[in-house]
């Protein structure tokens, strides 16, 4: 089942946030394709379970979100970086294949995840970063500093488990055999890590430091996508490597232009096709945005790589955020002067930089060091 809405003229210049944000009002909605001619974007709609109530309350749950996007400033994107040759974006075509992501990765992705992650440490260190490891799960105490659950509840996992008493266990077990056990499972706030940061936040949290602190570590993240959304690129799980630079103002803006550059250039020796742009929507349902000074703020905040695939698709593979004092405010990290100091992360999607090097090159190289000896052809 289909059905379209119209645009609001208001919207005509947010059309990419709108469609961005379609998605996410309905479980039922199955894909979306956008007519620019007739301004109207059409809705695919599960055919089972779809009456003309829900369909009403999809219609409002639109509506709700064109006049609250009328209200919203944009972030004028600003292009800092390309080797782009104009082309034809066609971010929002629907794809009806159920995309099945192969369940393991075989010796050569490793390979080149291992390759790649070499690469950003080697970045890392280079700027004085040190090495962490952290668990995969962010507390309940560290997201009511984070707030990312406020700011993209779209995005989360929670961890559930079965609660440890007699009475739970076996109650838990006798379901599994007969009905839903859905409900037996409790749970104590735990989110799945969507990324690095904020474990690094924590671990300084409350400390006066007295110079610049830089950390970078890996792990598995994880976000919530939408089923229909999901590709070699787009997946629940993945990979991701940070920086994290807090410190004194100049000194934070400094060292993430410096590793954009170096990033750009990795990029580019690796024969990649792509742009660094500031992101247009940094925070989804934010209430940020609505304190006066942060949009100001936010035109500076995120850069991000976008590798444009061989099917014209743009896929973000890293991001450069500037934070301010907003994140070192709410985990009070200061300087010796007693004021909370500004930050600022690096994110490496992994598998990302990998898909995007076999869509460029194929599973031809055997070994990491054949990429590095084309970057020395490059270079
Ligand atoms: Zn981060």
């Amino acid at each position: 089942m289909n059905v379209s809405f119209d645009i609001p003229v208001k919207l005509v210049d947010k059309v990419e946030i709108l469609l961005e944000r379609v998605p996410y009002l309905s479980e039922s909605i199955l894909g979306i394709t956008y007519c620019k001619d007739k301004q109207v974007v059409e809705l695919i709609l599960n055919e089972i379970g779809m009456n003309s109530g829900q369909l009403n309350e999809l219609r409002e749950s639109y509506q709700d979100l064109c006049s609250s996007l009328e209200n919203t400033r944009v972030i004028k994107e600003r292009v800092v970086k390309s080797n782009l040759i104009p082309v034809n974006r066609k971010q929002w075509e629907f794809n009806e294949n159920k995309y099945e992501y192969p369940c393991f990765m075989d010796e050569y992705d490793i390979t080149l995840m291992e390759g790649l992650d070499s690469e950003f440490t080697k970045i890392a260190i280079n700027h004085g970063a040190v090495k962490r490891e952290y668990p995969s799960v962010l507390s309940k105490h560290n997201m009511t500093r984070n707030q990312y659950h406020i700011h993209f509840p779209q995005n989360i996992f929670g961890v559930t488990s079965v609660p440890h008493e007699y009475e739970a266990i076996n109650n838990f077990r006798n379901k599994t055999q007969t009905e839903s056990y859905d409900e037996s499972f409790k749970y104590n706030g735990d989110i799945l890590q969507p990324c690095i940061c904020y474990h690094c936040y924590e671990e300084l949290q409350g400390m006066t430091l007295l110079e610049g602190k830089i950390l970078t570590g890996k792990g598995k993240c994880f976000r919530h996508e939408i089923e229909w959304r999901k590709d070699n690129f787009r997946r629940n799980e993945f990979s991701m490597r940070e920086i994290v630079i807090i410190g004194q103002e100049s000194m934070v803006v400094d060292m993430r232009n410096q590793i954009l550059e170096n990033v750009w250039g990795l990029f580019e020796s690796f024969g990649l096709k792509g742009r660094i742009s500031t992101a247009t929507d940094p925070f989804f349902f934010s209430q940020d945005l609505k304190t006066k000074g942060t949009y100001q703020m936010m035109s500076n905040a995120k850069y991000e790589l976008l590798v444009t695939t061989s099917n014209g698709k743009e896929v973000s593979i890293a991001s450069f955020n500037y934070c301010q004092d907003m994140l070192c405010s709410k985990y009070e990290i200061k300087g010796r002067d007693e004021v909370a100091l500004h930050s600022g992360c690096v994110a490496f999607g992994i598998d990302r930089w990998k898909e995007a090097l076999i869509d460029v090159h194929g599973r031809e190289f055997n070994k990491w060091n054949e990429i590095d000896i084309m970057r020395g052809i490059l270079l």
